[in-house]
C-alpha cells in the first residue's frame, strides 16, 4: 500500500499513486467477468419476490406460508425460534434493544406488535444471506416492529439493521462483495450532525454542520459503498471528495486530504478482497454483457452524476411521521404533561425570564406546524438556525409579523402550556438532516396553533403580576385529575383587582 499523500497534494492525484501491481478492476475484467453471471444463486434469491412488492415472479410464497422452506436455512437456524436467539430477540421480557449512546441495548418495553406480525417478519428472514437484496429492506421492517417508541427513526432503524446484517451468512457469489462492502462500511465515517475532525486537544470537534452538508454526508457514504462506485476510481474519486468536503468544519478542513487518503487506502484493501471474483451487480441487463462502449458510458455516467450532485434547495420532501400514536399515548399521558409543567414552573422560581413563543411551518408540509420557545434569542434567529439545521424552508407563522414582536412573561411555560393544549394532534418526525427526530410538531392548521399560543400568552400576561401566581398554578396542577381538567382550572385563576 502506498503512503498518504502529503496534505498538499491535489486531491485528483488521490487516487492516481496507485502502483500499477494493484490496479482496481478494470471495466475489461468486469467485462469478462460478466458473462458469467447468469443464474447464480444470488441472482435466484434476487428472483424471489418481496412481500410487499406486486407479483414479479411465480416463485412467491407468502410471508404467511405455514410451508416450511425447504432446504436448511444458510444462517445454521431453521426456526423462527432460533433466529430469534441468534438475532438477541430472546430475553426475558421483550426488550427494544436498539444501541443506545453507551453501546448497550436499550431496555425499554418492545413496541406492542401482533406476536403473528413478529413471526412474519422473522418467516421472511429464514434463507436469506448479506448477498440478499431484500435482506436490508427486511430487517428494517423486523428493527421497526421491535423497536421502541424512542428509536423508531431512520439512523437508529438503520444502525440496528447494518448490526444484524452481520450476523447473516456472506452468502454464495456476491460473499466477497458483501464482506468488502461491510469493511468499507466499517472503515468510512458514519454521518454526523458535527464535524468530525480532531481538535488540538485530541477530542472530537463538536462544531454543529449544516442540515445541507449533513445530507451530503449520509449520500456520499451510500454511493461510496455501492459497488459500481468504489470499484471504479474515477467515481470514488468524485464521492470522496463530495464526503470529505462535508465531514470537517471550516477549522479542520486541513485534516481531510490525509483522513480521504485513509478511506482511499482501507477501500483498495477491501477491493482485494474481489481481484478473483466475479464483479458485482451494475448497471448490466440481464439480455447479454455489456460491451466496453456501454460501460464506458456507465462509468462517464456515474461520474457526472458523482460530480454534479449536490443537496440544491430546502428539503421539500414530506415529514416522516413516527409512531404518533404510542408517543402521545405512552410517552405524553397527562401526568408526563403535569410533571413537565412542574419542572418548568420550578426552574422559574427565582429570576424573571422573557423571550418567545414561536410557530412556523415549513414549505411541503403545510398542515403540520411547529410550536418552540427561545429565551436567549429572537424568533426570527432561532427559526432560521431550525431552517438551517433541518435544510427546510421555514414560513413563520407567530408571532405576526416576526422581527416585531416582544417578548413575553416565561416562555418556557407557555410552550409546556401549548403542548399540552394542543396534545391530541402531537407527532414525532424524523429529520434526515439532523438524524435525529423532533418532536415538538403538531398537526393542525397554523391558525389553531396561534390561537392557543395567544390564549396563553394573554393568560400569562395578566397573571405573572400577581403575587403567588406560581404557588396556586402549581397547587392546581398537582390537584387535577388529567390534563384536560388542569388547563380549565388554569384559565380560571383568578385576577384580583388592586
Ligand atoms: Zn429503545
Ligand atoms: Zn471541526
Ligand atoms: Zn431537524
Amino acid at each position: 500500500m502506498e503512503n498518504p499523500p502529503p496534505p498538499s497534494t491535489p486531491l485528483p492525484l488521490l487516487l492516481a499513486p496507485s502502483p500499477p501491481t494493484s490496479p482496481g478492476l478494470s471495466e475489461r475484467k468486469i467485462d469478462v467477468a460478466k458473462s458469467e453471471r447468469k443464474d447464480t444463486p444470488a441472482r435466484a434469491l434476487k428472483a424471489i419476490a418481496l412481500p410487499n412488492t406486486p407479483p414479479s415472479s411465480p416463485s412467491q410464497r407468502g410471508p404467511g406460508s405455514s410451508e416450511e422452506p425447504e432446504s436448511p436455512s444458510p444462517l445454521g437456524v431453521s426456526s423462527v425460534a432460533q433466529l430469534k436467539i441468534r438475532l438477541g430477540l430472546e430475553t426475558e421480557t421483550p426488550q427494544c434493544g436498539a444501541m443506545t449512546r453507551n453501546e448497550r441495548g436499550c431496555r425499554n418495553p418492545r413496541r406492542a406488535t401482533e406476536k403473528d406480525e413478529l413471526d412474519q417478519a422473522l418467516t421472511a428472514l429464514l434463507n436469506l444471506t448479506q448477498s440478499s437484496p431484500e435482506l436490508p429492506q427486511r430487517l428494517t421492517k423486523l428493527a421497526s416492529l421491535v423497536h421502541c417508541h424512542m428509536h423508531d427513526y431512520s439512523t437508529a432503524l438503520g444502525r440496528r439493521v447494518v448490526s444484524w446484517s452481520d450476523l447473516f451468512p456472506l452468502g454464495d457469489l456476491d460473499a466477497k462483495i458483501s464482506s468488502a462492502i461491510k469493511r468499507i462500511r466499517d472503515e468510512l465515517p458514519e454521518a454526523s450532525k458535527t464535524c468530525i475532525g480532531i481538535s488540538s486537544k485530541k477530542k472530537q470537534c463538536r462544531l454543529k454542520l449544516s442540515g445541507k452538508t449533513v445530507q451530503t454526508m449520509s449520500h456520499s457514504i451510500q454511493e461510496i459503498l455501492k459497488p459500481q462506485v468504489f470499484l471504479r476510481d474515477e467515481v470514488l474519486e468524485i464521492w470522496i471528495q463530495n464526503l470529505r468536503e462535508a465531514a470537517f468544519c471550516c477549522y479542520h478542513k486541513n485534516q481531510c486530504l490525509s483522513k480521504a487518503a485513509g478511506w482511499i487506502r482501507a477501500i483498495k484493501a477491501a477491493r482485494s478482497l474481489l481481484e478473483s471474483s466475479p464483479p458485482p451487480p451494475d448497471t448490466a441487463d440481464a439480455t447479454g454483457k455489456p460491451t466496453p462502449d456501454q460501460l464506458d458510458t456507465v462509468s462517464s455516467t456515474l461520474r457526472e452524476t458523482a460530480k454534479h450532485w449536490k443537496v440544491t434547495g430546502y428539503d421539500t420532501s414530506p415529514l416522516r411521521i413516527l409512531s404518533s400514536e404510542s408517543w402521545n399515548v405512552k410517552d405524553w399521558s397527562s401526568e408526563k404533561y403535569q410533571d413537565r409543567i412542574l419542572v418548568v414552573l420550578e426552574n422559574l422560581k427565582g429570576e424573571e425570564r422573557r423571550g418567545y413563543v414561536y410557530v412556523y411551518e415549513i414549505k411541503g408540509n403545510e398542515g403540520y406546524v411547529k410550536v418552540g420557545y427561545t429565551e436567549k434569542k429572537t424568533a426570527q434567529e432561532r427559526m432560521n438556525e431550525w431552517s438551517e439545521t433541518c435544510n427546510r424552508q421555514i414560513t413563520g407563522i407567530y408571532p405576526r409579523p416576526v422581527g416585531l414582536e416582544r417578548g413575553i412573561h416565561s416562555p418556557a411555560l407557555i410552550e409546556i402550556l401549548c403542548h399540552a393544549d394542543l396534545r391530541t394532534c402531537r407527532v414525532r418526525v424524523d429529520c434526515e438532516a439532523c438524524l435525529h427526530p423532533h418532536s415538538e410538531w403538531f398537526q393542525t392548521s397554523p391558525q389553531q396553533a396561534v390561537d392557543v399560543v395567544e390564549k396563553w400568552s394573554r393568560w400569562i400576561d395578566e397573571i405573572a403580576g400577581q403575587p403567588g401566581w406560581r404557588d396556586e398554578m402549581e397547587a392546581i396542577v398537582l390537584e387535577s385529575a388529567d390534563m384536560e381538567h388542569c388547563l380549565e382550572s388554569l384559565l380560571q385563576i383568578k385576577i384580583c383587582d388592586d
